[in-house]
């Protein structure tokens, strides 16, 4: 019996649906007939017209068909003063149908940041949210104790944009009932219990603290230029991007896409410090202790990696 599928977009760039598309191998048509799924709908791919969507939206809100896997991309636009109404389906606050349809389906999925936590709209007139989350705090649209007809909470994949192998992986578990770990904010631990620091090419910079100041240089952006790597979690340099490369080694700083918190009013370039400390530090890192450690590894730092002779 195939696995139903409802994709539905609301406010957002429409980034998490071009990250899927770029998934590889397998490709998202694999990955759709390797886990059995039909997709009944998706914005900017089906063809169905619009009377026939119409008429399987009905179907599914009344429970006349299956719906087995909500996929909500984009955040929720509860503007303006709660009405919704910035971002309708067929003249409605297209939030009433995204509660509606997350009543229905087995499973719900929050595909990228800002439809896990609220992401760029939250503080702005649109007055975003996610579908469990405004950014750290549950609730968003459909209430803390939101649960699917499957006992799960809204599945968070976090990310601008998810990773498209997040995204494969996830169908791929729910579609075999593969119970998913989560952490606090309902990501899969799978691909969210890692930090994006974990496979990073500049690790052995990090730890002897030879940093970057320019770009271009070879070293550790964590410093001075910004990079959240050890700060969240995400597979970017496990997974890799189109399977070869990954922010940190093209010399980018992670910006830390995938926390609730994103983005930030600080900027995506530049470390806020004191005394040479970055002020956020890796969860449970004691201040004094960091400060003593990397004082004592940038005095042990060998040669070849202060005339940045190492390889990237
Ligand atoms: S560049 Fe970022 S991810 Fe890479 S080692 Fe430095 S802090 Fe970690
Ligand atoms: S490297 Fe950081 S900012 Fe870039 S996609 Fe990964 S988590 Fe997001």
């Amino acid at each position: 019996m195939p696995i139903s599928l409802f994709w539905v977009q609301c406010g957002g760039c429409g980034g998490d649906s071009i990250s899927f598309l770029n998934a590889e191998s397998p490709n998202f048509v694999e990955v759709l007939k390797g886990a059995g799924i039909r997709l009944l709908w998706h914005p900017s791919l089906s063809d169905a017209t619009i009377g026939e969507r119409r008429a399987l939206v009905e179907r599914l809100r009344q429970g006349e068909e299956a719906l087995d896997i909500l996929v909500v991309e984009g955040s929720i636009v509860r503007g303006p003063s709660s009405t919704g109404m910035y971002d309708t389906h067929e003249g409605r606050p297209k939030k009433d149908l995204v509660a509606a349809l997350a009543r229905r389906a087995r499973f719900v999925v929050a595909l990228g940041t800002c439809a896990s936590f609220g992401g760029i709209g939250v503080d702005g007139p649109i007055e975003a949210s996610g579908l469990q989350f405004r950014r750290c705090e549950p609730g968003g649209l459909l209430g803390a104790d939101f649960r699917a007809a499957s006992g799960l909470p809204v599945v968070n994949l976090a990310g601008c944009p998810c990773h498209p192998e997040v995204l494969a992986g996830t169908l791929m578990a729910l579609a075999v009932d593969v119970r998913l770990e989560m952490d606090e904010f309902n990501r899969p631990l799978a691909w969210y219990g890692m930090t994006v620091h974990q496979g990073c090419t500049r690790n052995e910079y990090h730890e002897y603290r030879i940093e970057e100041e320019d770009f271009g240089q070879k070293g550790c952006l964590f410093f001075h230029k910004g990079c959240h790597g050890p700060l969240v979690g995400g597979p970017c340099n496990k997974l890799l991007w189109n399977r070869r490369s990954s922010k940190t080694r093209a010399g980018v700083p992670c910006f830390g896409c995938t926390s609730p918190e994103f983005p930030t009013v600080d900027p995506f370039f530049f470390t806020r410090n004191i005394e040479g400390v970055p002020t956020a530090l890796p969860n449970g890192i004691i201040r004094s202790h960091y400060l003593v450690y990397k004082t004592m590894a940038a005095a042990a730092a060998p040669e070849r990696l202060k005339n940045r002779k190492a390889e990237i």
